[in-house]
């Protein structure tokens, strides 16, 4: 983070993100940080570092009320619950949290158990993210994930029965040799379970990663991209009709189970990060701690925050950020705010939203300017013309 003791954060609501880098094992397509799970002294010094980092964060944001607290990964449901509730009792003594505030905390399917799925109620984790992707087998075992479809129903139904009420499933759609009629099953098998919210993103490939590198080779074919597009608009048609109501481009909640977190993200309201390689967005600045445990952990010892790097969001790019960020809600962007943040319309800062609002593909409801869902699935397009 990159704030000075004389800058405090005037915004009052803030997210906190909290990185575990463990997993069990890569996954071929994840380009997130993460690493084989350490022995039991690395997770312990890991997890000591984190509580530091939030008490050297925490004096400048002593106004700040956080809304929102996830932990996620990496896969911080390998940690033993002691360990995520020394986490979250760092959080509570360094900051200041409101009756509601949204913990969530990430899992997969076959790293949470009965037990520790009710520890984790108990120390205020209300909501629960699992890591589902697919309900195929053949899909699951190709993508590397350490479970199986039967194992995540199960994760579920225990999360469940431990009294979470607010559970998101993620999956992920545009699988390799993934047919429509194969993600339509996973996505019946979605609301079958009923969960309160879904993430579900289309596959994207990153370089150096197993299936990306497979990909530039050729050896990787991809779907093609009407059966991509074709997969995006079966998820908006079929999970609102189970109440999960689109509120951002791949995000379905139940009415009042939008993630506050997410949501923060999409409104430019300021977070940290919290961990290795970890990202925070405080007074206009965008900031990334290290991503190698040696100068994280020197930067601590220092008593130092361990930012890697720091760069100041000018007014044109934090206008840019409002667009494309804002756009990706169901809801959009809010044109008085934008008037009163920058002191320009939309329009006078973007003339492109007259050409693109008279061809239909932005739609204006004021005070909300937002993108007509019938562009959804070539979204990246229509925000270029605010980069
Ligand atoms: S479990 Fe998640 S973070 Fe870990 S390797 Fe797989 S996709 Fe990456």
């Amino acid at each position: 983070m990159s704030l000075k003791a004389s800058e405090p954060v005037s915004e009052t609501s803030l997210g906190i993100y909290i990185h575990i880098p463990f997993c069990l094992k890569k996954c071929n397509y994840c380009d997130f940080l993460s690493f084989l799970l350490p022995c039991r002294d690395r997770v312990a010094d890991y997890i000591l570092g984190l509580k530091k980092e939030l008490e050297l964060a925490a004096p400048q944001l002593k106004g700040a009320k956080v809304i929102s607290v996830y932990i996620g990964g990496g896969t911080p449901s390998l940690l033993a619950a002691q360990s995520l509730k020394d986490i979250l009792t760092a959080v509570q003594q360094h900051f200041s949290l409101w009756e509601k505030t949204e913990v969530t905390v990430e899992a997969n399917p076959g790293t949470i158990f009965g037990e520790k799925l009710a520890e984790m109620a108990a120390m205020g984790v209300n909501r629960l993210s699992i890591g589902v992707q697919s309900f195929d087998n053949r899909l699951l075992a190709a993508m590397g994930r350490v479970h199986t479809a039967e194992e995540a129903v199960e994760a579920f139904c225990m999360a469940r029965r431990e009294g979470f009420s607010n559970i998101n499933i993620d999956l992920i759609y545009g699988l390799p040799g993934q047919t429509l009629e194969n993600w339509r099953k996973t996505l019946y098998e979605v609301v079958e379970l009923g969960p309160e919210h879904v993430s579900a993103y289309g596959l994207t490939l990153e370089k150096g990663t197993p299936w990306g590198n497979l990909y530039s080779q050729g050896e990787l074919q991809l779907v093609d991209e009407d059966t991509w597009v074709r997969m995006h608009d079966l998820t908006m048609q079929v999970l609102p009709q189970a109440g999960l109501m689109q509120y951002e481009l791949s995000n379905y909640a139940k009415p009042g189970f939008e993630s506050l977190h997410n949501l923060g993200y999409w409104y430019r309201r300021p977070y940290i990060g919290v961990g290795l390689g970890a990202s925070s967005f405080l007074n206009e600045t965008r900031s990334k701690n290290h991503t190698r445990y040696e100068e994280y952990f020197k930067s601590l010892k220092m008593n130092k925050l361990p930012v890697a790097e720091e760069e100041r969001i000018t007014r044109e790019e934090a206008m840019s950020e409002t667009m494309f960020l804002g756009l990706r809600t169901v809801k959009g962007v809010n044109c008085l705010e934008f008037k009163r943040r920058f002191g320009v319309s939309i329009e006078e800062a973007f003339p492109v939203v007259n050409r693109l609002a008279k061809k239909g593909v932005l739609e204006r409801n004021p005070p909300w300017l937002r993108l007509n869902p019938g562009y959804y699935g070539v979204s990246n397009e229509v925000f270029l013309e605010f980069v």
